[in-house]
């Protein structure tokens, strides 16, 4: 049987991505997915998701967002397919809000270009936002969107360009091969059995009920990506309006995309928590949509048009908003990668290289402490 270096579970984004920048270091790995990636029904599908530099979230995630756009257009050289737009970005909120302070916070902190309007100002730049007062907007340059499929895609095609394996079969689960913490494992597969190193668990909202032995500090939310036909176009293309995210009430942020073939992607950055992916419905209701509706209907009044798509995603989410990425306690060869908590996407092919600095080095040059396990733990 082949022993693998590595064997990754769960090719959404950042599984592909960690396939990509393993196979890229000569190490022989094999990807798992239980599902034909790219596909719907994980985390990382929709029109878009959102790529911004003066990161409101925490400013450490900065440098760790640069390397991700090098990357990002780097992929894009190498797969000769356009991944990435950039339309700039307008943050928005109350002065003081969490996503104007935080946004602001790591411009300053990283000399990242800015500029703030009021309401007046912003509508009159972007008339697709509707004038709202005592509000300041954050517009960023830099920000923009990358396309999901084309992106897993890419980095599928680069990894098995680089020597990856792939298969599709669900993990059932691991042993040691010799009883030692630090051992070969033996991935058992529905397809039969795998033999590797080591193990990335990078199943997205499936790595919670993965039998690691551990109860993990994950929630997995259903969320819901609606987008509408506009009825003033014009106002809705590339050229005439940024990516966003409005904070309309403390915690709460509605944010959207530019028309992307004819239709303007908005959603709640927010869910409604569930127990197991697998059994929570794909349908979504009127209520759901008539929820988004209205935010459209007061923040991007023109944006009112035909609903031309519904679906859910999940969040994996962790209780502070930041990521996850360590090693499994009691075995070091195992490492989780949860990137998500609703916003990990933009990272994915700098994490794949962090993971593979992890893999190769036992360390890499970023600091990955503010994402270890271990700040959980009590005391
Ligand atoms: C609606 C929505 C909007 C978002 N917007 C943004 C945004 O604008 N910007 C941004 O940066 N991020 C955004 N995010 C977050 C981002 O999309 C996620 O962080 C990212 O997609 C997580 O990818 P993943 O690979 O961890 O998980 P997934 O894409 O869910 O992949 C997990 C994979 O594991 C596989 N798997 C699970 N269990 C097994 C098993 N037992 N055996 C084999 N395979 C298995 C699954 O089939 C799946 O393919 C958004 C997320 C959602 C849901």
């Amino acid at each position: 049987m082949i022993t693998y270096d590595a064997v990754v579970i769960g090719l959404g984004v950042m599984g592909s991505a960690v396939l990509r920048s393993v196979a890229a270091r000569g190490l022989r790995v094999l990807g798992i997915d239980r599902q034909h990636p790219p596909h719907a029904l994980g985390s990382s599908h929709g029109r878009a998701r959102m790529i911004r530099e003066a990161y409101f979230e925490h400013p450490l995630y900065v440098p760790l967002v640069r390397h991700a756009y090098d990357l990002w257009e780097r992929l894009e050289r190498e797969s000769g397919t356009t991944l990435l737009r950039i339309t700039g970005g307008a943050f928005i909120g109350e002065e003081g809000s969490e996503l104007v302070s935080g946004t602001l916070e790591s411009s300053r902190l990283h000399g990242i270009p800015v500029d703030v309007v009021d309401g007046a100002e912003l509508g009159r730049v972007f008339p697709a936002f509707a004038q709202q007062p005592g509000i300041r907007a954050v517009l960023e340059r830099r920000a923009g969107y990358l396309d999901p499929d084309r992106c897993v895609r890419a980095l599928l095609d680069r990894a098995e360009e680089s020597g990856a394996e792939r298969r599709i079969e669900e993990v059932i689960g691991w042993e040691s091969e010799s009883g030692h913490h630090d051992g070969r494992l033996r991935v058992i597969t529905d397809g039969g059995e795998h033999v590797t190193d080591s193990l990335v668990l990078a199943a997205g909202p499936w790595l919670p009920s993965l039998p690691t032995g551990h109860r993990l500090p994950l929630t997995v939310e259903r969320v819901v990506q609606a987008a509408f036909a506009p009825d003033r176009p014009a106002d809705y293309t590339e050229e005439s309006l940024p990516v966003f995210a409005w904070e309309f009430e403390p915690g709460r942020v509605f944010y959207g995309f530019p028309a992307i073939e004819g239709a303007v992607k908005v959603g709640l950055h927010h869910g409604t928590p569930v127990s197991d992916p697998d059994s929570a419905s794909r349908e979504v209701s009127a209520t759901e949509t008539d929820e988004v509706r209205s935010l459209v209907r007061k923040f991007l009044p023109g944006a009112d048009g035909p609903l031309v798509e519904a679906n859910i995603c999940f969040y994996t989410k962790t209780p502070d908003g930041h990521f996850l990425i360590d090693r499994l306690p009691g075995l070091e060869q195992v490492l989780l990668v949860s990137c998500c908590s609703g916003h990990g996407f933009k990272f994915a092919p700098a994490i794949g290289e962090l993971v593979a600095d992890l893999l190769t080095q036992g360390a890499g040059g970023f600091d990955i402490s503010p994402f270890s396990l271990s700040r959980f733990e009590d005391g």
